[in-house]
């Protein structure tokens, strides 16, 4: 603990703007202690707590191998190029660290030799490929959209038989990880290794999984399979490349995904015309013909690069042939099968509808296993996450126990936010969704105004969103989810004054906007699970009747909580979140959602919320409506001088 405190004491003299938080030291002893000790934690880290710091100090402290997992790519380059950047710099100890992503993300030396086509975009990326010393996408200021056709992918890659392995960049990224202390991955390539039988990550003794509420749905995922129209496409592609006469086969391809009448409207079951026209289509591909003229020409191939692509293609067209099967059987008992429509093509899915025996296989690889996020806990406990990952007890319970440690945000809800819960509107369930929809835009209206924009509305549904988007009236700028992808929407709404974002799934969690910028948070429905999603459907249809305590409900509380947590992200932040489903107010287990929440003044009325933003001290920006002929970017400049 010693050297826990005089790290600590180190953060403490040299961070900017550093501020003591008991929270991070109670959060940081805790880490450290599981991982001197080879145990298991869940801890529960309010907004503000630091938890980054607090799990990074005592990994470095430890001196064993530690991979970290987080949610997206955003963060993975926040730990890397901030945080741990930061510590190597203010430590006395001496460790290393390096982010591995999917091999989906690096240029494929192999791939690109296949591919070209005469645009201007594959021009630019000719050009930077010839350049590029890394080979990582992040690099492209634009991602083409043949980026899938020239990047990694694993069923192509016969990794140290490939003749480009020894120039290859993610194997050569890759191979320099051997002798880092920190790894920092994301949850789809953890679970990717996991998958692998863990042939992906290099051998390390701790892992520490933030943004852990995720970890179910990523296993659910990761250990389902998708059978696409791209898929089959790249292969006919390469197989024609490889003299192998398929040209008869794009018409009926064609026709089996993109024939309208099969397009479903909405994700649902797969239908037993679709499963009958796939068994004709597989007959017409005669995959195991394919396999067998492959296998005759591999050792007749005259180069390296012959050889190896007719290998991998083998490989390529096994595991097709296996995702085919699998769709005409559905036999697998643990998952659930699915059709939906991508840009009007149809796509077959399947799902993992229980991970627990995945999760447990992950963490028995690691000695130590440390599982955080702001949201881990329903009403209170962590029985929720536990139940869905079969965690069955806490420690020293040597199987599946975790200690558990629940550590509040250090920011004053009661000072810095108010909560208004609408008691007027409809109930939005089934029977008055439309009159539900209809009323709701003249409260999101009324609540922007009061806050002077400044707003982000989340829905449950693209529907709902689209209503408001069409029928709101407003004089702040507003952007609805869909216009511009995720990334630029946040851009936009940082760099615009007084904006209103109007969002759904994505913008639930994840986003970060500190101080006066974001003011209001509006939670239209209690994000209840969608019925007819297969996965939630048929996790429901086990449950029997414990499906609503034991699922809908602690699954609507997290999801509730990460999108009330978009709200105060620092001590000054101040500001309103607004739940227009009066069920919170109405029903008994309202009740139960709303105590899950942080303790602060609850109003009914839009004119108390008017008057806790009058009550703000007026910035420039803020008070500054963005009424005719003032821009939203003259408004922002208003804030600069
Ligand atoms: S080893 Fe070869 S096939 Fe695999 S990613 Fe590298 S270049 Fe591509």
């Amino acid at each position: 603990m010693n050297d826990l405190k005089s790290a600590l004491n180190i953060l403490k003299k040299e961070f900017p703007d550093f501020e003591h938080r008991p929270q991070q030291v109670e959060m940081a002893e805790a880490v450290f202690s599981c991982l001197q000790n080879n145990e298991r934690l869940l801890v529960e880290a309010g907004t503000g707590v630091g938890k980054s710091f607090a799990y990074l100090i005592p990994a470095i402290l430890s001196d064993k191998k530690t991979i970290i997992s987080t949610a997206t790519i955003a963060l993975q380059d926040q730990l890397i190029n901030k945080d741990l950047t930061f510590l190597r710099k203010i430590l006395p100890q001496q460790f290393s660290f390096a982010m591995l992503k999917g091999k989906n993300n690096y240029l494929c030396l192999k791939r690109e030799r296949e591919f070209s086509e005469l645009s201007e975009s594959f021009m630019r990326f000719r050009e930077w490929a010839s350049e590029t010393e890394t080979g990582d996408k992040d690099e492209l200021s634009f991602i083409p959209d043949f980026w899938t056709k020239v990047c990694g992918d694993s069923n192509d890659c016969n990794t140290a038989q490939c003749p480009f392995y020894s120039d290859c960049f993610y194997y050569r990224h890759f191979r320099s990880l051997y002798k880092k202390d920190i790894i920092v991955v994301n949850h789809y390539l953890l679970m990717y290794d996991l998958l692998s039988g863990f042939n992906i990550l290099p051998f390390h003794e701790q892992l520490i999984i933030d943004e852990a509420h995720q970890t179910e749905n990523v296993i659910s995922h990761v250990f389902g399979s998708v059978l696409s129209y791209q898929h089959v496409m790249w292969l006919l592609y390469r197989l024609r490349g490889l003299k192998i006469a398929v040209d008869h086969l794009f018409a009926p391809v064609d026709s089996f995904f993109k024939t309208p009448l099969s397009l479903p409207k909405t994700i649902s079951p797969i239908r037993d015309e679709i499963i009958e026209r796939l068994k004709d289509l597989k007959a017409q591909l005669a995959l195991d013909k394919v396999i067998h003229r492959l296998d005759g020409q591999k050792d007749s191939a005259d180069s390296d690069e012959l050889r190896d692509r007719t290998v991998t293609t083998i490989t390529y067209v096994m595991s097709l042939e296996a995702i085919i099967d699998d769709f005409i059987m559905q036999d697998d008992r643990n998952k659930v099968y699915y059709m939906t429509d991508n840009k009007k093509t149809l796509e077959l899915k399947s799902n993992l509808v229980e991970s627990q025996k995945s999760f447990q296989d992950l963490i028995c690889a690691y000695e130590s296993v440390i599982m955080t996020s702001a949201t881990l806990t329903a009403a209170g406990d962590f029985n929720f996450i536990k139940a869905r990952l079969g965690i069955t007890g806490s420690l020293p319970d040597p199987g599946t126990g975790f200690n558990e440690m629940i550590i509040g945000s250090p920011f004053n809800y009661r000072k810095q936010a108010l909560l208004y819960l609408d008691r007027e509107l409809p109930v939005p369930d089934r029977a008055n969704n439309e009159i539900f929809q209809q009323k709701s835009v003249k409260v999101i209206e009324s609540l922007i105004n009061a806050s002077n924009g400044r707003s982000l509305v989340l829905f449950s549904s693209y529907s709902h969103l689209r209503y408001v988007s069409e029928n709101i009236t407003t004089d702040y700028p507003f952007k609805s989810q869909g216009e511009m992808p995720p990334a630029r929407l946040i851009k936009w709404f940082k760099m615009t004054g007084n904006p209103v974002l109007l969002a759904t799934a994505t913008f639930w969690q994840g986003i970060d906007i500190k101080g006066d910028d974001l003011s209001l948070v509006v939670l239209v429905k209690i994000p209840f699970g969608t019925p007819g999603e297969p996965v939630y459907d048929e996790r429901c249809r086990r449950l029997g009747d414990r499906w609503f305590n034991d699922l809908a409900l602690p699954s609507a509380i997290l999801q509730l909580r990460q999108g009330f947590g978009r709200l105060i992200r620092s001590a000054d932040d101040r500001g309103v979140v607004a739940i227009l489903d009066k069920r919170l107010v109405t029903s008994s287990y309202g009740r139960t959602i709303v105590s899950s929440l942080p303790e602060m003044d609850i109003v009914h009325r839009v004119e108390e919320v008017k008057r806790f933003f009058d009550s703000m001290p007026q910035k420039e920006n803020v008070s500054c409506h963005v009424g005719a002929g003032l821009k939203p970017a003259l408004t922002k400049k208003i804030k600069s001088i």
